[in-house]
């Protein structure tokens, strides 16, 4: 396809530069939609990958140790908190969740984004900590009678947890303006297109972009070369 202008060398190149990477944090009340979001991003985009938190809470059926979560006593929880192994941590529904700090700074050094499905608290500290390297976006439901409709559909939580989703979803709600992106889930494909492009286009800072110095040198040397 090399001579066929359409197939454009420029995206080559610019696909080839080196960058580094990112992380992409979704927020949103339990119920509007960002694991669905989230789910859908990690499908369609190979250069991210999700952040896998430690927990105390128990083990939920189906889910695996290690892909899910690392699951942990509360010791253990806190040994790691007095050995500084966390970028962030948390009380969310009485139970601690925390995000490892190595794998982040790995991924981030190898251009590899992380995707983060963690609290406005936890968001607030990952941002203390990391904020030239974290891009936040927070879902908002179209209506609080949707938003029990999607708890309810969703058909995973008894009745006395989708209330307690609902009462706390109004205090999450009031978190909204420490995020750098607030969107409407109401059509989801139209929302998923929006978190695409927020992603597409934070990729693209020029801080991130760490090829750009090379890139741009041989750039220039190639004009003076050729006259
Ligand atoms: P969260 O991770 O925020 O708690 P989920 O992603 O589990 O929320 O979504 C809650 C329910 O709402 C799921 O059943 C999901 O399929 C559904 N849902 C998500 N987004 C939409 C949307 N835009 N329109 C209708 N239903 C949706
Ligand atoms: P669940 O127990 O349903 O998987 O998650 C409950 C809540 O904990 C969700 O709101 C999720 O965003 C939050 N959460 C999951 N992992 C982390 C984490 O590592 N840090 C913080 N601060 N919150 C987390």
């Amino acid at each position: 396809m090399a001579d066929d202008p359409s197939s454009s060398d420029m995206d080559t190149n610019t696909r080839d530069l080196s960058r580094r990477g990112l992380l992409f944090v979704l927020s949103s009340p339990s119920g509007a939609g960002k694991s669905t979001l989230a789910r859908m991003l990690l499908d369609a985009d190979e250069e991210i990958a999700m952040s896998v938190s430690v927990t105390t809470r128990a083990q939920r059926p189906g889910e695996v140790h290690g892909k899910d979560y690392y699951f942990v006593s509360g010791e253990e929880f806190e040994e790691m908190v007095a050995d500084q192994s966390f970028l962030e941590y948390a009380t969310v529904f009485g139970n601690r969740y925390a995000t490892p700090a190595a794998p982040v700074a790995q991924s981030l050094e190898a251009g590899q984004d992380i995707l983060f499905d963690i609290d406005w608290q936890g968001t607030q500290q990952l941002y203390q900590r990391a904020g030239q390297d974290v891009v936040r976006v927070f879902i908002l439901p179209p209506s609080l009678v949707e938003l029990r409709n999607r708890l309810e559909s969703r058909n995973t939580d008894a009745a006395e947890i989708i209330e307690s989703r609902m009462q706390r979803a109004t205090s999450e709600i009031s978190h909204w303006d420490g995020y750098d992106y607030v969107l409407v889930n109401d059509d989801l494909d139209a929302c998923f297109a929006k978190v695409k492009q927020i992603l597409a286009t934070e990729r693209m800072r020029r801080a991130r972009q760490t090829g750009l110095i090379s890139f741009v040198r041989d750039l220039m040397a190639e004009e003076s070369f050729s006259g």
